[in-house]
């Protein structure tokens, strides 16, 4: 693979992730007639974003929890140049004190537990088996890509950081599956099959399985939703396996999985960060980047991050 394409497939990724998220908060908690009745010709941009008392609390072209999150594991991998799992945690947890707009419920009792910053994966574990082990929210996956871009350690990084605030075996499977692929397609190595990403996610739960089928099979991304587990770790695994399976083009899978609703933030941003790895940051169309208000925020931390993750090839020297 030339260089110059492992550094647009990687910039693909925080982007598309971005771009997920920010397009996905327009149909976000809506069923398929409420973005009938709301979007009668369906979303496509972000000047469409209806502004009602949940979106009304971003502005247009701002990103949610989901990417906010991604970059608090962007920054503390800049801040140590390697990852440290305890300052990752620190960065989760300076944000949770700040303004956590759309913070879930369960990364919310994580991160507000008085022995956090000491204890991170202790706290984690406490707090899922308070759930008596069912909680398996999608917070992990929604902000793994990122860990994909890691150079190496992908699988071990994957489940530890998903663990700091989600620890059951299907959140931690959804994020090593998602970060492998993403690994593979953006330093062009062999990009898993359907029984490599089978046997993955017997390691972690037998559940995960029929998700990963699910996506494989399933030609229409609608059928895939399921308004009675909406923000369930395997829904948005399953969306944003299907995103990289079927999707003809970034603009195709973005708007399929916005416009299917549920949670669409989330699944659009893992969906889309898979799209961004597998066809590159010059396949989404502009109108998606320009619109993004904090984009220059995002070139900032792709510039560091990749000076840390591809240093052989240094974000000077490409595309120029
Ligand atoms: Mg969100």
């Amino acid at each position: 693979m030339e260089k110059r394409d492992i550094y647009d497939r990687f910039k693909g990724v925080i982007y598309g992730q971005a771009v997920g998220d920010a397009l996905g908060l327009g149909t976000e908690f809506m069923t398929d007639e409420d973005i009938a009745w709301k979007y009668p010709d369906g979303l496509r941009h972000y000047s469409q974003i209806l502004q009602d008392s949940h979106r009304s609390r971003w502005k247009i072209g701002d990103w949610t929890d989901d990417t906010d999150m991604m970059l608090c594991i962007a920054d503390a991998v800049i801040e140590d140049g390697g990852v440290d799992f305890r300052n990752v945690a620190k960065h989760f947890k300076k944000w949770a004190n700040g303004i956590p707009m759309g913070i879930g419920i369960n990364t919310h009792h994580v991160l507000t537990a008085d022995e956090y910053e000491e204890k991170p994966f202790e706290v984690s574990e406490m707090v899922w088996k308070i759930s008596k082990c069912q909680s398996a929210a999608n917070g992990g996956v929604m902000r793994t890509s990122v860990v994909g871009l890691f150079p190496q350690a992908v699988a071990v990084c994957a489940e530890n950081i998903c663990k700091l605030t989600h620890y059951d075996p299907r959140c931690v499977g959804s994020c090593l599956i998602v970060s492998e692929l993403i690994h593979a397609l953006v330093y062009g190595r062999q990009i898993p099959s359907v029984p490599a990403i089978l046997d993955m996610a017997k390691k972690y739960d037998p559940r995960i399985s029929e998700y990963v089928m699910m996506a494989w099979q399933e030609e229409d991304v609608n059928r895939l939703m399921n308004d009675d587990c909406m923000g369930y770790t395997l829904l948005t695994l399953s969306v944003a396996l299907w995103a990289f399976w079927h999707a003809e083009s970034f603009e195709d899978g973005l708007l399929k999985v916005v416009n299917a609703g549920g949670d669409a933030d989330t699944n659009a941003a893992t969906a889309c960060a898979i799209l961004g790895a597998k066809f590159g940051y010059s396949a989404i169309p502009e109108e998606y980047v320009e619109g993004l208000i904090y984009r220059e925020q995002l070139d900032n931390v792709i510039e560091k991050l990749a000076d840390i993750c591809i240093p052989q090839i240094g974000h000077q020297t490409v595309g120029e």
